[in-house]
Formats: C-alpha cells, sequence, structure tokens
C-alpha cells in the first residue's frame, strides 16, 4: 500500500508552500490509486506547540484544502484506524514511546542549560553547532548533584555514529554525516514533547510509506531515520518511509517566500477573486510540469500524470504575474453558468445583488454573464464590472479618473451626439443602438471607434471598462441608457 500524508501545524495563515506539498501529496496518493495501488492520503494535524497553535488557523487550513479539492481519506474530522490524528491528543503514546527508548538506551536525561552548551563550544573552538553530548554517561553522583540544583531533564536522543543516505524521491542520494547532526532533544523538561519525536512516531504509528514535504525539513530528515531505527528496535515502527523534499520557493530578490510575504498567504488568493483551480494549477507549476509546452491543467490531469520522478529539486520562482495568467486561462475554462455561481458571492458582498437574490437581478444577472464571463480575469472583477447595471440611477456615479480623461470638453460632444441619435430610436435593441452611434459618431463626425465609444461607455457604465456596450444599453433599457446620457452632460 501507498500511505502518504499532509502534516501542518496550525500555526498562523496558512502558507502556499503548506499547500504546494499537500497539492504533491494528493496527487501521488490518487496517482497510485489510478494505478491500481491502495492508496491513502493521510491529514494529522501536529499541535503539540500549544502557544502557537489555534483552532483558527486549523479551520483556515481545512478550509483551503476543502476550496481547492484536495480532500483527504483518512485523518482529522474523518477518523480512521490510526487515529486520534490530532498530536495533541496523542501524549499517552508519545510518553509510552519515551518509555520504551529511555528503557533500551537510546535516549538520556540531559541537564544542561543552552548557555552552558555555548560557553563549552567557545572554549574548545569546536564548529559543531548543537549540542556536545556531555550528558550522554552521566555517572549516579554528576545526575544526583543536578538534580539537587533543582534542574529538570530533558530528553535527548543518542545519534548513532557514522553517516545516514537515504535516496531521496526527489534528489537522489543525500548522505549526511552525522557529526555534524548532534543528539536532539525529543521532548521538554516539562514533558512535552517536540516535532522531532512526534512527527517520526506518528509516520511509523500511522504507517506512513513516503514522506514529501519541503525542503526546509531536509535536515530533520536524518534525524528522523536514526529515530526511526530507533523505533524499529523496540517494536513501534515496521519500516523506514521514503522521503522526498519538494523545493523551495522562492519570492522577490530570489529569497525564500517567507511568512510576512503577503503572497505567501494561500487564503488571500480566494479573497483576491482566484479560482480553486487557478491556485491550484499555479501551485502545481511550483517545481513540477504536466509537459514542457503546456501549463494549464486540472488537478484530474494532474494526478493522472504525476511522478514523484518528475519533480525539479532546483528553487522553483513565485511569480505573481503567472499566477494572474494561469487564473484567467482556468476562468476561461469554466461555463458561463459556473462563473455566474462563483461570481455570486462576490456580488452580494459588494452590494450588487441582494441576498437572496430577487427575480429581477437574476434575470438581469442571467443576461448580462454572457458579456462579463470572458472578461474578468479575478471573480472579484465582476461587481465593478456589473454593477451599472444593477445601481438605482440616484446612485449610479461615474470614477472620477475615467471621468477626467474622457469626458472631457471633446468626449462631452461626443456624448451628446450619442444622446441625439439614440434618442429617437423606435426599436431599443443592440442592433439598433449600434447602427445609430456607428452612423453618428463614426461615419458622420469622423471619429475613430475608440474616441467615439470611449466617453459613451463611460456615460452610460461609469468606468472605461466595462461589458461591450451596445449590449450593454440594452440590458439597462431605453430610459436608463438616456438618463445616464443626460446625466453625464450634467
Ligand atoms: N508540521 C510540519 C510543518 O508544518 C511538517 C512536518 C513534516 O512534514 O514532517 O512544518
Amino acid at each position: 500500500p501507498v500511505r502518504v500524508r499532509m502534516a501542518p501545524s496550525p500555526t498562523g495563515s496558512p502558507h502556499v508552500g503548506l499547500v504546494r506539498t499537500a497539492l504533491f501529496n494528493f496527487a501521488f496518493a490518487r496517482h497510485a490509486a489510478l494505478q491500481g495501488q491502495d492508496a491513502t492520503f493521510v491529514l494529522r494535524i501536529e499541535d503539540t506547540d500549544k502557544e502557537r497553535s489555534t483552532e483558527e488557523s486549523y479551520q483556515a487550513i481545512l478550509d483551503l484544502f476543502r476550496w481547492i479539492g484536495l480532500d483527504w481519506d483518512e485523518g482529522v474530522e474523518k477518523g480512521g484506524p490510526y487515529g486520534p490524528y490530532r498530536q495533541s491528543e496523542r501524549g499517552d503514546l508519545y510518553r509510552d514511546v519515551l518509555a520504551k527508548l529511555a528503557a533500551s538506551s537510546h535516549t538520556y536525561e540531559c541537564f544542561c542549560t543552552n548557555e552552558e552548551v555555548d560557553a563549552r563550544r567557545k572554549a574548545s573552538g569546536s564548529k559543531v553547532m548543537g549540542y556536545d553530548g556531555f550528558c550522554r554517561d552521566l555517572s549516579a553522583e554528576q545526575r544526583a548533584a543536578f538534580e539537587a540544583e533543582g534542574r529538570a531533564p530533558l530528553v535527548r536522543f543518542r545519534m548513532p555514529e557514522g553517516s545516514i543516505t537515504w535516496d531521496d524521491l526527489v534528489r537522489g542520494d543525500v548522505t549526511f554525516d552525522t557529526t555534524h547532526v548532534p543528539d536532539f532533544a525529543l521532548c521538554r523538561a516539562n514533558g512535552d514533547p517536540l516535532y522531532t519525536l512526534t512527527a517520526p512516531v506518528d509516520d511509523a504509528t500511522m504507517h506512513i510509506t513516503h514522506v514529501l514535504r519541503g525542503e526546509d525539513l531536509l535536515s530533520s530528515t536524518p534525524r528522523q531515520i536514526a529515530l526511526f531505527e530507533a523505533l524499529k528496535a523496540i517494536g513501534v515502527a515496521e519500516e523506514t518511509p521514503a522521503y522526498g523534499h519538494l523545493p523551495y520557493v522562492m519570492g522577490e530578490g530570489n529569497k525564500k517566500l517567507s511568512k510576512r510575504d503577503p503572497q505567501a498567504h494561500a487564503l488571500a488568493y480566494r479573497d483576491q477573486g482566484f479560482i480553486p483551480e487557478g491556485l491550484m494549477n499555479y501551485l502545481a507549476l511550483l517545481g513540477w510540469a504536466i509537459a514542457a509546452d503546456r501549463d494549464v491543467f486540472s488537478l484530474e490531469e494532474m494526478v493522472e500524470a504525476f511522478d514523484i520522478k518528475d519533480v525539479n529539486p532546483n528553487p522553483a520562482r513565485f511569480d505573481l504575474k503567472k499566477a494572474d495568467a494561469i487564473n484567467t486561462s482556468q476562468m476561461r475554462r469554466l461555463s458561463v453558468e459556473e462563473i455566474t455561481h462563483r461570481v455570486l458571492p462576490f456580488l452580494k458582498d459588494a452590494g450588487v445583488v441582494g441576498d437572496p437574490v430577487g427575480d429581477a437581478d437574476a434575470q438581469l444577472l442571467e443576461l448580462a454573464m454572457p458579456l462579463v464571463a470572458e472578461r474578468i480575469n479575478k471573480l472579484t472583477e465582476a461587481p465593478a464590472m456589473l454593477g451599472f447595471l444593477f445601481v438605482d440611477e440616484a446612485d449610479f456615479t461615474i470614477d472620477p479618473d475615467d471621468a477626467a480623461k474622457l469626458l472631457t470638453a471633446d468626449g462631452l460632444g461626443v456624448v451628446r451626439a450619442a444622446l441625439e441619435a439614440v434618442e429617437g430610436l423606435e426599436q431599443w435593441s443592440t442592433a439598433a443602438i449600434q447602427d445609430a452611434l456607428q452612423a453618428k459618431l463614426v461615419e458622420e463626425m469622423g471619429l475613430k471607434p475608440r474616441n467615439a465609444f470611449g466617453p459613451v461607455r463611460v456615460a452610460i457604465s461609469g468606468r472605461r471598462v466595462s461589458p461591450p456596450l451596445f449590449e450593454s444599453m440594452e440590458l439597462l433599457g431605453r430610459d436608463r441608457s438616456l438618463s445616464r446620457l443626460r446625466g453625464a452632460l450634467g
């Protein structure tokens, strides 16, 4: 079987790197399932850091995964055979494992303060960072002396000597010399277990077969592999999983995308009107490609094509323009009905339509959406595009910048001519409006189409960017169109 997991820490607003990792794990599991394997995608929550973990962050992570369509098979909210799936509920297991590791001498108690460790390093001139093994083999007297001082020990893992090598699923052979991997703490002096213990113990007890995660965790891997050997020796683990490290994501100035970058926050994309298909597709490209000449694809297409061997180990560059372009391409793949459905919450939020939507508004929306669906790149652009059709005449306003640019003295002359041309129309239809304006402004007055229709567009829609003008005027109706043309003239 194939068992992969997503193991987010619910601290703060979820990062795009987290979603990228989840996506690659999901694609890995679903692809294996397509190949007929028994494959499971597990979601567990690493909330051992009590001060920094929040319920809000936990909910945000679940919302995000659901929004993108990364359904997990087993884990929080779903249950499964190896739960509970929140580390904060697995304390008994970690205590039990710690006791077994101590009994088998895989760990030892350490009484040193950080200051003492630092002072010893300075004195010896050692270049090796981290713990120096001082407490590895304390005598009974030394221990008693520390305890008499009232020191509470933490528990350290005894790193074996030699080197640790694994065949990384993304990077090939990776080797760490363990002289550079000092004995590390597994739990705090107050007994709280640390990530260094909980992640491998859970990977072992949840029978995870492949650990795919960000490169930032590469240096944890030799520790986790060493701990796995100990877990096997005490009967907690059966097999060490395979590891694969996904490339760093670089932001502005070729620096690692950090939590401080606004573009690092995954939920911000939803709020900015990205569709989940767009964000998913963009994040998939951070380290992977479906083909050399193709960058737009669906989650299903990714699942079908995904092979971890194709992941590029080199840092991926985050490019907001590219993300926008991919989102636009994904928008163009949706039907008008689907886009209507998706923009509705944004239209309600902006007060363009009521909630629930009234019958008249629903009808108008159905007529207007075919005009805008192909013109918006994000869902958030819909309210500004459509607002002019739904607004009460008394509340209609013209964008001051657009007015300054287009409703100049010349522009107002064009609006006046347009008013004259359409005022007496017998039939108020797109074709009739177009013919009348074309004849008057372009043929008779000799204006270029841009100069002819720009000012009229601003007068009618309040903006330079709007759905097609003639259709808009038909939808708006004769009375409202004429009143807007007159209104622009003051
Ligand atoms: N909880 C860790 C994190 O959010 C991930 C652990 C792992 O994938 O091993 O960074």
